[in-house]
């Protein structure tokens, strides 16, 4: 589906993006890492920009009170 041969770089060593699944969504796009050590740097230098998980809560209330 997809072309095997479109290379991306990491954005923040440069490195090409060899090993897919380390992806992060932020609030300019989705990007790519070469490994989990960029993406856990990045996550923690850019935390404003990364978009929330909206998975982590399925919850539709805006607060639960007592
Ligand atoms: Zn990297």
């Amino acid at each position: 589906m997809s072309h095997p041969e479109a290379k991306e770089y990491c954005p923040l060593c440069g490195q090409p993006v060899e090993i897919p699944g380390y992806t992060i969504n932020t609030i300019t796009g989705r990007l790519r890492f070469c490994c989990a050590g960029c993406l856990s740097i990045y996550q923690l230098v850019n935390k404003e920009k990364l978009k929330t998980n909206p998975t982590t809560k399925l919850n539709n209330n805006e607060e639960i009170k007592k």
